[in-house]
């Protein structure tokens, strides 16, 4: 019997590779698509002369067919604050256009489907933690609008195209997740913290840093995308570590895992920065059994040595 396809748009993204990954690891032939805004072929150049792999340089934006396909993993989208404030158009056409376009091949296909949706659903939580059921608070106008509402919109139609075209959907709600190949200057906080002090330059805390936040990390992330994808729940599911830190906790735990004297500095809120997130997962551990299993600290430790080689690889891009 020849092995399943799978499709993953924005495979090329930090979710997205490591997805590409893990599919190929379960036998999975997968097909990669990117534009290359925000993804990175240097994510995938491992799998460059693997004969189950392919890559599609493509905008999702506008029509495309793949060709016959079983999965489809929808992850396309800037997903760092930095990235989509630049790309805020690009952001809002991929979570619209993209997802009916990706939805129209599912449907022709008859594939299986699971979409990356996000916490920032739940926008600035009156919640907390967040459970599923929660409606959200966001601000449909704010600088953050653009993700935001790009990612409510996308499971309106995902929830459409399941109630209308009967199409088989999941949705996954992320949390702050973290690791290998966030990219060096995406502007999240983890990647941020880890190249400062890496550099021994001050690590920049935005407002006082009592703001929280809850990091998963990668592997963990990834398993619960794989358990969801198997599963037959249609309603969204938080995947997320429910371990929750403040942010000037989170600088400590970095300084602590790269054993760097940098200094803490402060540095003004940007607006609309949640509080506070926390993702409630009784419903992931009662669903699919998942629960995350790699702690803050461990997590670092495991994302120290891509970290240190980024910042290597871009001094010596500089010179
Ligand atoms: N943050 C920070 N310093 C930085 C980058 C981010 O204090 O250099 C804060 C940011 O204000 C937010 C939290 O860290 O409260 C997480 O930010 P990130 O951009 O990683 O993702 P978000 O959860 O806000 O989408």
């Amino acid at each position: 019997m020849t092995s399943q396809r799978a499709l993953v748009t924005g495979g090329a993204g930090f979710l997205g590779s490591h997805l590409c990954d893990a599919l190929l690891a379960e036998g999975w032939r997968v097909v990669a698509i990117d534009n290359l805004l925000t993804g990175r072929l240097a994510n995938l150049a491992h799998l460059k002369n693997n004969p189950a792999f392919e890559f599609l340089e493509k905008d999702i934006c506008q029509p495309f067919d793949p060709g016959p396909i079983d999965f489809v993993f929808h992850f396309a989208s800037p997903a760092s604050p930095i990235d989509y404030t630049i790309h805020g158009i690009p952001t809002l056409k991929v979570g619209s256009l993209g997802t009916f376009h990706t939805l129209d091949v599912t449907h022709k296909y008859n594939a299986k489907f699971l979409v990356s949706s996000t916490s920032e659903c739940y926008g600035d939580p009156l919640e907390h933690p967040q459970k599923e059921t929660y409606w959200g608070n966001v601000n449909s106008i704010g600088p953050r609008s653009v993700y935001d509402e790009a990612k409510r919109f996308t499971e309106a139609v995902t929830m459409a195209y399941h109630r209308y075209h009967k199409v088989d959907t999941r949705i996954v709600r992320i949390f702050n997740t973290y690791g290998p190949r966030l990219q060096l200057n995406d502007g999240r906080v983890i990647s941020n913290f880890m190249k400062q002090a890496l550099r021994g330059e001050p690590l920049t805390v935005y407002g006082t840093g009592s703001q929280t936040r809850s990091f998963c990390y990668v592997a963990d992330e990834i398993d619960g995308f794989l358990r969801l994808a198997k599963s037959d729940e249609h309603l969204p599911v938080n995947i997320g570590n429910p371990n929750e830190f403040t942010i000037l906790e989170c600088a400590r735990e970095v300084l602590k895992v790269t054993g760097s004297n940098s200094e803490i500095i402060y540095h003004p809120l940007p607006p609309d920065d949640p509080k506070q997130r926390q993702p409630d997962i009784t419903k992931a551990r009662q669903l699919l059994g998942w629960e995350p299993k790699i702690q803050l600290a461990e997590g670092l430790k495991l994302s120290l040595e891509y970290f240190k080689k980024a910042v290597a690889e871009e001094v010596t891009a500089a010179k």
